[in-house]
């Protein structure tokens, strides 16, 4: 059994220990090469071995349809934000649904491309509910809708993807699905294009996972670089320039890794057995110290905030978290609070270690 703290980091986040080891095991000598992957130039076989067998791994977990195609970039979510109209958008209309931080950067950060309108919002009553696609001012003329399907720092998540053709709009669905992507499958009859930034749920910080329909490429405005044209950077299998060749390493030995685990399915049954049992106590015995206000139906998986009701024992909360091994638990600052990410590689046992220490702090004399 692991001696290491449990760590609820946000992001970059822990990764499966399983995957460390092997990493460590690997560092100097990869499968008798007589280098590290750091090492290896990224159009050497050695290394073609290792993305190829990440991207066929990542195309099995997530069913990624023969017509999409698999990307790996640089650059974070937050430049994606920036690539995705550069790419699609035309120079006219996407449009936004607000559903908290995330998807509000990347309203913004696209009205420097495109018209980027906000089509609906949950920002009144602070992001604690989710828009019902039926009331969405869908725009007819718009290229795509972009939507962050887990909000990682209000913790709200959607729980099916947005139908647009039923909505009747032609419009590509974008998905910002950074922050859990790999804890549920996803329904690519409704999507156009995926994004994520790895640090949260696949691997190091500094490679970006996107997922395209094919005929979505070949659109992008002159002023976009070529190494974010996805249409370069998918005619060169990613290689067009260098990649993050260790971060994709370690996201394909995660992959390796969540295949051993079952798949997506068995990381969606955990994520619901691992949410269940702590929002199950903070709704319930752990009510009367810990109040979590957003709309059960739209509760994260992965990203639970939540609120001391006497904030004035955060400071107490949080030491005694660490002293018992519960590492980062404070909530992000523009929410405040505390926030325990629950990724993949976070093992039921942590979470029951946490609900433990939730306990045992709601029981302690003032
Ligand atoms: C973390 C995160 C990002 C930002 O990623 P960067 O790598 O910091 O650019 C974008 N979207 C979501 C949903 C995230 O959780």
């Amino acid at each position: 059994m692991s001696q290491r703290p449990y760590n609820f980091s946000a992001g970059p986040a822990a990764l499966p220990e399983e995957v460390l080891h092997q990493a460590a095991a690997e560092m100097l000598d990869w499968h008798g090469s007589g280098m590290g992957v750091m090492e290896m130039s990224h159009r050497g076989r050695e290394f073609m071995s290792i993305a190829e067998a990440a991207e066929a791994d990542l195309r099995e977990l997530l069913a990624v349809p023969a017509n999409f195609r698999i990307l790996f970039m640089q650059g974070g979510g937050l430049a994606e934000n920036a690539i995705v109209p550069m790419n699609l958008s035309r120079g006219e209309q996407a449009d936004f649904v607000i559903t908290g931080s995330w998807s509000q950067k990347s309203a913004k950060e696209a009205l420097r491309y495109c018209d980027a309108k906000v089509i609906a919002s949950n920002a009144e009553g602070g992001h604690l509910t989710m828009p019902d696609p039926a009331g969405w001012a869908l725009r007819p003329g718009a290229r795509y809708v972009h939507v962050c399907t887990n909000e990682t720092i209000h913790g709200v998540e959607f729980q099916a993807l947005p139908d647009l053709k039923a909505l009747g709009s032609d419009a590509a669905l974008v998905i910002d699905c950074s922050s859990h992507i790999l804890s549920r499958t996803i329904d690519w009859s409704k999507v156009g294009l995926a994004f994520a930034g790895a640090q949260k749920n696949i691997g190091p910080a500094g490679v970006t996972i996107v997922i395209v329909r094919e005929d979505l490429l070949g659109h992008a405005l002159a002023i976009c670089p070529s190494a974010f044209d996805y249409k370069t950077v998918a005619d060169n299998a990613s290689m067009y320039n260098t990649p993050p060749t260790y971060g994709i390493y370690i996201a394909g030995l995660v992959f390796q890794w969540v295949k051993r685990q079952g798949g997506v399915a068995e990381m969606e049954r955990r994520a619901v057995e691992k949410a269940e049992l702590l929002y199950g106590y903070l709704d319930g015995e752990g009510a009367g110290c810990y109040v979590n206000r957003i709309d059960p139906a739209c509760r994260s998986r992965m990203n639970v905030p939540f609120q001391l009701r006497d904030e004035s024992r955060n400071e107490a909360f949080l030491a005694g978290a660490k002293a018992r091994g519960l590492l980062q638990l404070k909530g992000h600052k523009s929410v405040g609070g505390m926030r325990a990410s629950i990724y993949n590689a976070m093992p039921l046992a942590g979470v029951q270690a946490l609900v433990a220490y939730l306990r045992e702090f709601a029981n302690a004399p003032l």
